[in-house]
Protein backbone atom coordinates (compact mmCIF):
# COMPACT_ATOMS: atom_id res chain seq x y z
CA UNK A 1 0.00 0.00 0.00
CA UNK A 2 1.51 3.55 -0.81
CA UNK A 3 1.31 5.71 2.24
CA UNK A 4 1.86 9.38 2.73
CA UNK A 5 3.16 10.60 5.94
CA UNK A 6 3.27 14.13 6.79
CA UNK A 7 5.35 15.22 9.50
CA UNK A 8 9.21 14.50 9.95
CA UNK A 9 9.45 14.57 13.71
CA UNK A 10 10.09 11.47 15.75
CA UNK A 11 6.20 10.24 15.10
CA UNK A 12 6.62 10.69 11.48
CA UNK A 13 9.83 8.97 11.17
CA UNK A 14 8.59 5.95 13.36
CA UNK A 15 5.60 5.67 11.55
CA UNK A 16 7.07 6.05 8.21
CA UNK A 17 10.10 3.04 9.16
CA UNK A 18 7.68 1.12 10.31
CA UNK A 19 5.15 1.04 7.47
CA UNK A 20 8.28 0.63 5.11
CA UNK A 21 9.33 -2.81 7.71
CA UNK A 22 6.20 -3.95 6.66
CA UNK A 23 6.54 -3.48 2.99
CA UNK A 24 4.46 -0.50 2.65
CA UNK A 25 5.58 2.55 -0.01
CA UNK A 26 6.10 5.35 2.55
CA UNK A 27 6.77 9.46 1.82
CA UNK A 28 7.03 11.63 4.28
CA UNK A 29 6.20 15.04 4.00
CA UNK A 30 7.38 18.11 5.06
CA UNK A 31 7.28 21.94 4.04
CA UNK A 32 10.27 22.22 2.25
CA UNK A 33 11.99 18.88 1.57
CA UNK A 34 15.58 21.03 0.90
CA UNK A 35 15.38 22.90 4.35
CA UNK A 36 14.54 20.07 6.59
CA UNK A 37 17.63 17.94 4.64
CA UNK A 38 19.93 20.64 5.25
CA UNK A 39 18.99 21.07 9.24
CA UNK A 40 22.36 19.70 11.43
CA UNK A 41 20.59 20.84 14.83
CA UNK A 42 18.92 18.44 17.30
CA UNK A 43 14.81 19.11 16.94
CA UNK A 44 13.14 21.30 19.86
CA UNK A 45 12.85 17.50 22.00
CA UNK A 46 16.48 16.78 21.17
CA UNK A 47 15.56 14.62 18.52
CA UNK A 48 18.89 13.97 16.10
CA UNK A 49 18.07 15.77 12.44
CA UNK A 50 15.90 14.53 10.40
CA UNK A 51 19.02 13.83 7.23
CA UNK A 52 20.24 11.17 10.22
CA UNK A 53 17.25 9.24 10.29
CA UNK A 54 16.93 9.70 6.36
CA UNK A 55 20.26 7.96 5.47
CA UNK A 56 19.09 4.78 7.94
CA UNK A 57 15.99 4.83 5.29
CA UNK A 58 17.10 5.45 2.08
CA UNK A 59 13.92 3.63 0.70
CA UNK A 60 11.80 6.31 2.24
CA UNK A 61 11.70 9.12 -0.04
CA UNK A 62 10.85 13.05 1.35
CA UNK A 63 8.89 15.21 -0.62
CA UNK A 64 6.75 17.81 -0.31
CA UNK A 65 3.30 18.00 2.21
CA UNK A 66 1.63 17.92 -1.49
CA UNK A 67 3.45 15.55 -3.23
CA UNK A 68 3.42 12.85 -0.25
CA UNK A 69 -0.07 13.16 -0.39
CA UNK A 70 -0.76 12.89 -4.42
CA UNK A 71 1.22 9.54 -3.57
CA UNK A 72 -0.56 8.22 -0.90
CA UNK A 73 -3.76 6.18 -0.68
CA UNK A 74 -3.91 6.58 2.78
CA UNK A 75 -2.10 9.96 4.72
CA UNK A 76 -1.05 10.23 8.11
CA UNK A 77 -0.93 12.91 9.91
CA UNK A 78 1.97 13.54 12.25
CA UNK A 79 2.46 17.46 12.29
CA UNK A 80 2.68 20.13 15.16
CA UNK A 81 -1.03 19.94 15.88
CA UNK A 82 -1.44 23.46 15.97
CA UNK A 83 -0.04 23.58 12.86
CA UNK A 84 -2.05 20.66 11.35
CA UNK A 85 -4.66 22.40 9.16
CA UNK A 86 -2.02 24.57 7.37
CA UNK A 87 -0.24 21.24 6.65
CA UNK A 88 -3.00 19.76 5.21
CA UNK A 89 -3.87 22.70 3.34
CA UNK A 90 -0.51 22.53 1.52
CA UNK A 91 -1.10 18.89 1.15
CA UNK A 92 -3.77 19.73 -1.33
CA UNK A 93 -7.78 18.93 -0.40
CA UNK A 94 -8.25 17.25 -3.82
CA UNK A 95 -4.93 14.77 -2.87
CA UNK A 96 -7.26 14.10 0.67
CA UNK A 97 -10.28 13.82 -0.91
CA UNK A 98 -11.40 9.96 -0.49
CA UNK A 99 -8.87 9.13 1.46
CA UNK A 100 -8.25 7.56 4.60
CA UNK A 101 -6.21 10.36 7.18
CA UNK A 102 -5.19 8.96 10.08
CA UNK A 103 -4.60 11.94 12.75
CA UNK A 104 -2.06 11.29 15.04
CA UNK A 105 -1.70 14.45 15.96
CA UNK A 106 -2.76 16.04 19.36
CA UNK A 107 -3.68 20.30 18.97
CA UNK A 108 -0.78 21.36 22.11
CA UNK A 109 -0.03 24.92 22.72
CA UNK A 110 2.60 25.62 24.20
CA UNK A 111 2.58 29.60 23.49
CA UNK A 112 1.34 30.43 26.88
CA UNK A 113 4.27 27.85 28.73
CA UNK A 114 4.64 24.98 29.67
CA UNK A 115 2.94 22.40 30.07
CA UNK A 116 1.01 22.72 26.81
CA UNK A 117 -2.68 22.99 26.57
CA UNK A 118 -5.15 21.51 24.06
CA UNK A 119 -6.81 23.82 21.84
CA UNK A 120 -9.22 23.30 20.37
CA UNK A 121 -11.12 21.09 23.40
CA UNK A 122 -13.89 20.05 25.20
CA UNK A 123 -16.50 21.07 22.93
CA UNK A 124 -14.63 20.54 19.42
CA UNK A 125 -11.27 18.52 18.50
CA UNK A 126 -8.15 18.66 16.09
CA UNK A 127 -9.91 15.37 14.66
CA UNK A 128 -13.15 17.26 14.05
CA UNK A 129 -11.38 20.09 12.55
CA UNK A 130 -9.97 18.58 10.03
CA UNK A 131 -13.06 16.73 9.24
CA UNK A 132 -14.67 19.64 8.53
CA UNK A 133 -12.22 21.20 6.91
CA UNK A 134 -11.94 18.16 4.26
CA UNK A 135 -14.83 17.11 4.47
CA UNK A 136 -14.17 14.20 1.53
CA UNK A 137 -11.95 12.59 2.94
CA UNK A 138 -12.76 9.96 6.03
CA UNK A 139 -10.87 11.07 8.84
CA UNK A 140 -9.89 8.35 11.62
CA UNK A 141 -8.13 9.21 14.62
CA UNK A 142 -5.64 7.15 16.54
CA UNK A 143 -2.75 6.70 18.35
CA UNK A 144 -2.19 10.25 19.50
CA UNK A 145 -2.39 8.63 23.60
CA UNK A 146 1.20 7.11 23.41
CA UNK A 147 4.48 7.65 22.95
CA UNK A 148 5.83 7.42 19.34
CA UNK A 149 7.86 4.21 19.99
CA UNK A 150 4.99 2.20 21.75
CA UNK A 151 2.10 3.10 18.52
CA UNK A 152 4.97 0.82 16.42
CA UNK A 153 5.82 -1.75 19.44
CA UNK A 154 3.06 -2.46 21.81
CA UNK A 155 5.22 -5.14 23.44
CA UNK A 156 7.33 -1.92 25.02
CA UNK A 157 4.79 -1.97 27.49
CA UNK A 158 4.01 -5.33 29.29
CA UNK A 159 0.62 -6.90 29.31
CA UNK A 160 -2.34 -5.52 27.78
CA UNK A 161 -3.13 -1.76 27.25
CA UNK A 162 -5.74 0.30 24.71
CA UNK A 163 -5.72 1.78 21.52
CA UNK A 164 -8.80 4.24 20.78
CA UNK A 165 -10.11 4.30 17.30
CA UNK A 166 -12.40 7.84 17.02
CA UNK A 167 -14.21 8.04 12.94
CA UNK A 168 -17.26 8.50 11.04
CA UNK A 169 -16.78 6.07 8.38
CA UNK A 170 -16.70 2.17 9.73
CA UNK A 171 -14.97 1.01 6.67
CA UNK A 172 -11.91 3.48 7.27
CA UNK A 173 -11.52 2.74 10.96
CA UNK A 174 -11.80 -1.31 9.65
CA UNK A 175 -9.06 -0.59 7.78
CA UNK A 176 -7.25 1.61 10.70
CA UNK A 177 -7.65 -1.73 12.91
CA UNK A 178 -6.29 -3.92 10.61
CA UNK A 179 -2.72 -1.97 10.07
CA UNK A 180 -2.94 -1.14 13.98
CA UNK A 181 -2.68 -5.05 14.46
CA UNK A 182 -0.39 -4.80 11.58
CA UNK A 183 1.42 -2.89 14.40
CA UNK A 184 1.78 -5.42 16.87
CA UNK A 185 -2.17 -4.18 18.19
CA UNK A 186 -4.06 -7.16 19.47
CA UNK A 187 -7.67 -6.73 18.44
CA UNK A 188 -8.81 -6.84 22.21
CA UNK A 189 -7.09 -3.46 22.78
CA UNK A 190 -8.81 -1.54 19.79
CA UNK A 191 -11.50 0.23 21.43
CA UNK A 192 -13.81 1.56 19.00
CA UNK A 193 -15.43 5.15 20.66
CA UNK A 194 -17.51 6.23 17.98
CA UNK A 195 -18.00 9.00 15.61
CA UNK A 196 -15.04 11.56 15.34
CA UNK A 197 -16.29 14.09 18.16
CA UNK A 198 -14.95 11.12 20.36
CA UNK A 199 -12.01 12.52 19.26
CA UNK A 200 -12.16 15.14 22.04
CA UNK A 201 -11.78 12.61 24.74
CA UNK A 202 -8.98 11.40 23.28
CA UNK A 203 -7.05 14.33 22.68
CA UNK A 204 -8.14 15.43 26.24
CA UNK A 205 -6.72 12.27 27.53
CA UNK A 206 -2.93 14.49 27.28
CA UNK A 207 -3.09 17.03 30.04
CA UNK A 208 -2.99 13.54 32.23
CA UNK A 209 -0.66 11.90 30.02
CA UNK A 210 1.58 14.78 30.20
CA UNK A 211 1.98 14.85 33.92
CA UNK A 212 2.13 10.91 33.99
CA UNK A 213 5.01 11.51 31.96
CA UNK A 214 6.53 14.27 34.66
CA UNK A 215 5.34 11.71 37.99
CA UNK A 216 7.01 8.78 35.99
CA UNK A 217 10.25 10.17 34.44
CA UNK A 218 9.52 7.95 31.09
CA UNK A 219 7.42 7.29 28.47
CA UNK A 220 6.97 3.66 28.22
CA UNK A 221 3.80 3.83 29.58
CA UNK A 222 0.00 3.55 28.67
CA UNK A 223 -3.50 3.77 29.07
CA UNK A 224 -5.34 0.72 29.46
CA UNK A 225 -9.21 0.24 29.90
CA UNK A 226 -10.04 -2.85 32.35
CA UNK A 227 -13.09 -4.72 31.05
CA UNK A 228 -12.66 -2.79 28.11
CA UNK A 229 -14.73 -5.34 25.41
CA UNK A 230 -17.76 -4.31 23.65
CA UNK A 231 -21.41 -5.71 25.22
CA UNK A 232 -22.70 -8.38 23.25
P1 LIG B 1 6.31 17.86 15.91
O1 LIG B 1 7.58 18.55 16.20
O2 LIG B 1 5.15 18.06 16.83
O3 LIG B 1 5.83 18.22 14.42
C1 LIG B 1 6.74 18.24 13.38
C2 LIG B 1 6.05 18.43 12.07
O4 LIG B 1 5.13 19.52 12.11
C3 LIG B 1 7.08 18.73 10.99
O5 LIG B 1 6.85 17.92 9.86
C4 LIG B 1 6.82 20.20 10.67
O6 LIG B 1 7.05 20.51 9.31
C5 LIG B 1 5.34 20.32 10.95
N1 LIG B 1 5.03 21.73 11.20
C6 LIG B 1 5.44 22.50 12.25
N2 LIG B 1 5.01 23.77 12.08
C7 LIG B 1 4.34 23.82 10.89
C8 LIG B 1 3.68 24.84 10.17
N3 LIG B 1 3.63 26.09 10.63
N4 LIG B 1 3.07 24.51 9.00
C9 LIG B 1 3.13 23.24 8.54
N5 LIG B 1 3.76 22.22 9.17
C10 LIG B 1 4.36 22.50 10.33
O7 LIG B 1 6.64 16.29 15.75
P2 LIG B 1 6.33 15.00 16.62
O8 LIG B 1 6.90 15.10 17.98
O9 LIG B 1 6.72 13.87 15.74
O10 LIG B 1 4.74 15.01 16.82
C11 LIG B 1 3.89 14.94 15.70
C12 LIG B 1 2.44 14.98 16.14
O11 LIG B 1 2.13 13.79 16.87
C13 LIG B 1 2.12 16.14 17.10
O12 LIG B 1 0.82 16.61 16.81
C14 LIG B 1 2.15 15.50 18.47
O13 LIG B 1 1.32 16.17 19.41
C15 LIG B 1 1.62 14.11 18.16
N6 LIG B 1 2.09 13.05 19.07
C16 LIG B 1 3.40 12.95 19.37
C17 LIG B 1 3.86 11.90 20.15
C18 LIG B 1 5.33 11.72 20.42
O14 LIG B 1 5.74 10.64 20.92
N7 LIG B 1 6.18 12.68 20.08
C19 LIG B 1 2.95 10.97 20.67
C20 LIG B 1 1.59 11.11 20.35
C21 LIG B 1 1.16 12.14 19.52
P3 LIG B 1 8.53 20.46 8.67
O15 LIG B 1 8.77 19.02 8.36
O16 LIG B 1 8.39 21.29 7.46
O17 LIG B 1 9.46 21.02 9.70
Amino acid sequence: MRYAVLGTGVVGRTIAGKLDSLGHEAVIGTRDPQATLARAEPDAYGNPPYSRWQAGHPQVRLATFAEAAAHGEVVVNTTAGVSSLQALRSAGASNLAGKLVIDIANPLDASQGMPPSLDPVNTDSLGEQIQRAFPDAKVVKTLNTMNAQIMVDPARVPGEHTVFVSGDDTEAKGAVSELLVSFGWPATAIIDLGDITTARGAEMLLPIWLRLYGALGHTDFNFHIQGGHHSA
